[in-house]
């Protein structure tokens, strides 16, 4: 079959390391797109070949979170299909065989050089100026002795040979030609000392296996292209098109990022977005419908897509601009349509987890409208007035938010426990006492300092919405100076080293 006529898949192929992220539904709602509109399929797979960052729950709500959007997958790790297993970590063996294949081929070589080594090596570029990356130093070593080495035990990783002369050029649906010197480009570790591949192997052998034929994936990967040529090449496959969509970007023009804005598609939902109106925002990102109207719904979107209306300028994530087109969302939905809004999106697991709060609270259930509010509310009321505490200074609240936000943007395990594990050595560290350390954080979450238990309502709220809180309890309370920010990284630092944070006099 050639090129032409093999039908078209696509595929998005996200890391279950973190919250559902609204640019992998960018990515996926693009990759849909140009496979419905040329009567294709789209795959969802999930690449958790990083085992120590990938988790359960993050695939589960990437998956939740896709579908509340309505970015339907005809293949993927719920659904099977004829290429299943879709999740990379149930398909070890078949990484194993093809490594295998290139170390017969002589297209890669097992390396034993200690990360002690590597470091130094790195030192030395660096001071000598020179390209970064691996030296070959491994590349040579014969058959026996490797044999031999691994026999003994020996750690090995498998890594990609890759020419140290000429150019690489890589054919990009909306940027044509891009030209990558190779000595540019790492021997990429193909295999990591454990048995597991990396994302490029991995990625590669997928995509062949998958029957992808366009891969449509965030600009970030462009450097990675050229060894995913090689690795192409080094098997025999056909490669399938790349097309490297613009990265989302805050407003400042920096890439998209949680410290920056909220990030999680689960935040909007919480919000009050609608699916509807994001996925349209999503599409607006750097692309326009022929008549350059701002609603349109996914249908429309895929019978008008055309890829190369993409522009190439990064598309700025604004939640003002996002906020507006919900409105018209919302106003063009009929009563009886929107009553149903209202009551999807109070779902009914939120509302127990929520219910579970405030029940024994409360003497009626008019006064739980009041109690559980904050629950449901985008923002709070706050002043900064409300923060006035007898024992804290309003610095010393600015400086505990601002350290507990950090550590929150870092928190890896959203949860009841490992929030209050964080506020708590926080507090100790500080040597505030845990009530007058949590005051400040009722009044961020609830808008009072009297409300249910804070630390469960963080956990019920998510992450994002706890942040968005706590950064506008920030801007309430004045903003951080660059000074007192300098000096508040300073305390993070030491915090993280297990330092206490005890102004000694
Ligand atoms: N797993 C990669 C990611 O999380 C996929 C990149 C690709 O599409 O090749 O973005």
């Amino acid at each position: 079959m050639t090129a032409l006529t093999k039908p078209v898949r696509t595929r998005v192929a996200p890391s279950p390391t973190g919250d559902p992220h609204v640019g992998t539904a960018y990515i996926a709602l693009f990759n849909l797109c140009y496979a419905r509109q040329h009567g294709g399929q789209f795959i969802l797979r999930i690449e958790d070949t990083d085992q120590v960052r990938s988790t359960p729950e993050s695939e589960q709500q990437i998956l939740a979170s896709l579908k509340w959007l309505g970015l339907n997958w005809d293949e993927g790790p719920d659904v099977g299909g004829p290429h299943a297993p879709y999740r990379q970590s149930e398909r070890s063996d078949i990484y194993k065989q093809h490594a295998n294949v290139l170390l017969e081929k002589g297209h890669a070589f097992h390396c034993f050089c200690t990360s002690e080594r590597l470091d130094k090596l790195r030192e030395e570029q660096m001071e000598n100026k020179a390209a970064l990356g691996y030296d070959g130093h491994c590349m040579g070593l014969g058959a026996a002795e490797v044999q031999q080495r691994l026999a003994a035990g020996e750690h090995a990783v498998i890594r990609m040979k890759v020419p140290r002369e000429g150019t690489c050029e890589v054919n990009d649906l909306l940027r044509g030609t891009i030209a990558i010197d190779w000595k540019e480009v790492d021997m990429q570790v193909l295999m990591k000392a454990d048995g597991l591949p990396t994302y490029h192997l991995a990625n590669v052998v997928d995509d062949h296996l998958m029957e992808i034929t366009h891969v449509l994936r965030g600009e970030e990967w462009i450097s990675s292209a050229p060894k995913h040529k090689l690795l192409y090449e080094y098997f025999g496959w056909d490669m399938p098109q790349l097309c490297h969509m613009p990265l989302l970007r805050n407003p400042d023009k920096s890439k998209l990022s949680k410290r920056k804005n909220p990030t999680s598609i689960t935040y909007y939902e919480r919000m009050g977005y609608l699916p509807e109106a994001l996925l349209n925002y999503l599409g607006r990102m750097g692309w326009s419908m022929p008549d350059e109207r701002e609603q349109f719904s996914l249908a429309e979107m895929i019978a008008d897509f055309d890829v190369s209306r993409v522009s190439l300028g990064g598309p700025i994530f604004d939640v003002e601009k996002l906020g507006w087109l919900n409105g018209q969302w919302l106003k063009s939905l009929s009563p009886e349509q929107f009553v149903a809004a209202f009551q999807r999106w109070i779902t009914p697991e939120y509302m127990a987890r929520v219910a579970s709060q405030i029940q024994t609270r409360v003497q009626t259930l008019s006064e739980a409208v009041d109690k559980a509010g904050f629950f449901f509310a985008g923002k709070v009321a706050l002043s900064a007035d409300s923060f006035a505490h007898k024992n804290l200074s309003a610095e010393q609240i600015k400086g505990l938010l601002q350290l507990a936000l950090w550590e929150l943007e870092a928190l890896r395990h959203w949860d009841h426990a490992h929030i209050s594990e964080l506020l708590q050595r926080l507090s100790g560290a500080l040597g505030i006492k845990l009530r007058d350390f949590m005051a400040p954080f009722f009044v961020s979450m609830a808008g009072s300092p009297s409300a249910p238990p804070v630390m469960e309502a963080m956990a019920i709220m998510g992450p994002d919405m706890t942040r968005a809180r706590l950064r506008e309890a920030l801007t309430v309370l004045g903003g951080v100076s660059k000074k007192e920010g300098k000096e508040l990284e300073k305390q993070l630092a030491a915090f993280r080293r297990g330092e206490s944070l005890v102004a000694v006099e």
